[in-house]
């Protein structure tokens, strides 16, 4: 896991640090499935920035995601462009003004990276936008190979009716 030492940092107020570091990004559980981070270390800029009254933290990197598709269960790969930002208090009133990554002289990167790639994932980590799925029938890949079913056991009354309708969609072409 990746931290950060803040005593290498003396910033006086106005005054910005930056650097360029390798964050160690842990595994993913969402949704019940397991997202791996590829490449597991992400380069990330960090800002540190010294206000007069606290310091603020930003942190950017892309993420790579690797895992199922929530549709299909094939590969999908999801590229994660993440923005965060924290603010220490120097003498914090509340707890709002003081960030959890903040332990002691270190920040901890990792545990900050994970949780804002953790906010910024979709509903949805799907292979493709409009991934078909698996078919409700046989299970197959709707991707590979798009089918439907005819359906077996028609009810007598739909069958007049399909009929009916089959006359009525002939009728117009
Ligand atoms: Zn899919
Ligand atoms: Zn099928």
């Amino acid at each position: 896991m990746t931290s950060f030492s803040l005593r290498q940092v003396k910033l006086r107020p106005g005054e910005q640090h930056r650097d360029e570091l390798e964050v160690e990004l842990p595994a993913f559980e969402f949704g019940g499935q397991r997202y791996v981070p590829v490449p597991e270390e992400v380069a990330a800029a960090l800002e540190i920035t010294r206000a007069n009254t606290g310091t603020v933290f930003t942190l950017a990197f892309t993420a790579r995601l690797f895992g199922p598709c929530y549709r299909c269960l094939g590969d999908a790969v999801l590229e994660l462009p993440t923005h965060a930002r924290e603010y220490q208090a120097e003498s914090p009133e509340d707890e709002q003004m003081t960030t959890q990554y903040v332990v002691g002289n270190q920040l901890e990167i990792s545990q900050w990276a994970r949780d804002a790639v953790a906010l910024a994932l979709p509903d949805k980590i799907l292979c493709r936008p409009d991934c078909a799925g698996l078919c409700g029938e046989c299970g197959k890949n709707l991707n590979d190979e798009p089918h439907t079913h005819e359906v077996e056991h028609v009810d007598p009354r739909w069958a007049a009716l399909e009929a009916l309708r089959d006359e009525a969609l002939s009728d117009q072409t």
